[in-house]
């Protein structure tokens, strides 16, 4: 990852802060993208000149537009772009969801993942390629119970997958899903919280540490994992943990 810059969605926290630790240890600079400004601030002071915080809501279009320039301007290129930026709340079945907050989550889950393709892609193909990466789940293939927002949009973010590696993929555009699996996470605190479906009945240690997510990514930017393409890659797969170097 030398020399490479890597934009990172929701890096205040999770599965993102650590893909933004995991990128700069391998030698990338890194974009911090998040709506808490003193969280990516100080997370960029930690891994020093090798990165920028930038405070954006990746629901709003021009919000990633202007963190996109931010990025040109400072680092030159970007590389890889990682949607990660995610939410789960309010987690509610069907028939008593609020409209309102349900669109919300389709902004933040779906909507924020386009915005951050729509921002990047003008740019990586006047470069000749980049990796774009999107943090996906089982949801997106599988409905779980009161999460119909939230598969809903991880569905629909897969779909954005396959449709940039429709598009792209000749022009040298690499798009891959991640399903981590289950991860020690404040949103695996808010789905324990919740107490509906099997997922909020898991024992802490079911979850992975959000450092495997963050691994898996920066390997994820080299040409073994070319054979997922368009795909999602699965973190529960024994032959990728050993790939990645987690078994
Ligand atoms: P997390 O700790 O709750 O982190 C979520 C991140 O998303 C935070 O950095 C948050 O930052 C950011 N975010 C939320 N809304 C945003 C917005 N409108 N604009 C910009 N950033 C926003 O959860 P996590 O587990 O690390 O989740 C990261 C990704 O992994 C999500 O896409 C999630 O769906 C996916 N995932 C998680 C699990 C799991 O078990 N944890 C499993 C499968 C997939 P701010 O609040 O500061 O904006």
């Amino acid at each position: 990852m030398n020399g490479k810059v890597v934009l990172i969605t929701g890096a205040s926290r999770g599965i993102g802060a650590e893909a933004a630790r995991a990128f700069a240890e391998a030698g990338a600079k890194v974009a911090l993208l998040a709506r808490s400004e003193d969280r990516i601030a100080e997370l960029a002071g930690e891994i020093g000149p090798a990165a920028i915080a930038i405070p954006c809501d990746v629901s709003r279009f021009w919000e990633m537009q202007a963190a996109v320039d931010a990025t040109l301007k400072t680092f030159g290129r970007i590389d890889v772009l990682v949607g990660n930026a995610g939410v789960i709340e309010p987690i509610s079945h069907l028939a008593e969801a609020d409209p309102e907050e349900w669109g919300k989550v389709i902004d933040i889950n779906l909507k924020g993942v386009f915005n951050g393709m729509r921002a990047v892609l003008p740019h990586m193909l006047d470069q000749g390629g980049g990796t774009i990466l999107t943090v996906s789940s089982g949801a997106a293939h599988n409905p779980v119970e009161a999460w119909s927002h939230y598969c809903a949009s991880k569905a629909g973010a897969y779909m954005l997958t396959r449709s940039v590696d429709n598009e792209y993929r000749d022009k040298g555009i690499r798009a891959l899903g991640l399903s981590p699996g289950t991860v020690a996470t404040e949103m695996q605190r808010e789905i324990k919280a919740s107490g509906i479906n099997p997922v909020s009945q898991l024992d802490w240690s079911d979850h992975i540490p959000p450092d495997w997510p963050a691994k898996a990514m920066v390997w994820m930017c080299g040409a073994e994992a070319d054979a997922w393409l368009g795909d999602d890659v699965s973190l529960r797969d024994e032959d990728v943990r050993r790939k990645v170097g987690l078994s």
